[in-house]
């Protein structure tokens, strides 16, 4: 019987439908540091909902507040000249 090697490609998963579950966590929030649960999909949070709101606004001014690079003045002690 004749055989060969070939190449068997590296696939991902096709995308499906998953059914998850929200889960409610009882915790402290960051920010406020009361007490509180929420119930949320992912993973623990870290705010509470009066902190956070669940629909929380999009952020559209952040894009262009980014740090600019700042020239910056190294000090050596060797002496180049
Ligand atoms: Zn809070």
């Amino acid at each position: 019987m004749p055989s060969k090697f070939i190449d068997v490609r590296e696939y991902t998963v096709r995308a499906h439908k998953r059914q998850i579950h929200t889960r409610v966590f009882h915790f402290v929030c960051k920010q406020c540091d009361q007490t509180t649960q929420r119930e949320t999909f992912g993973p623990r949070p870290l705010y509470c909902e009066e902190c956070r709101p669940p629909q929380a606004p999009k952020k559209s001014h952040q894009s262009s507040q980014k740090a600019k690079p700042r020239a910056m003045t190294y000090k050596s002690d060797i002496d180049l000249g």
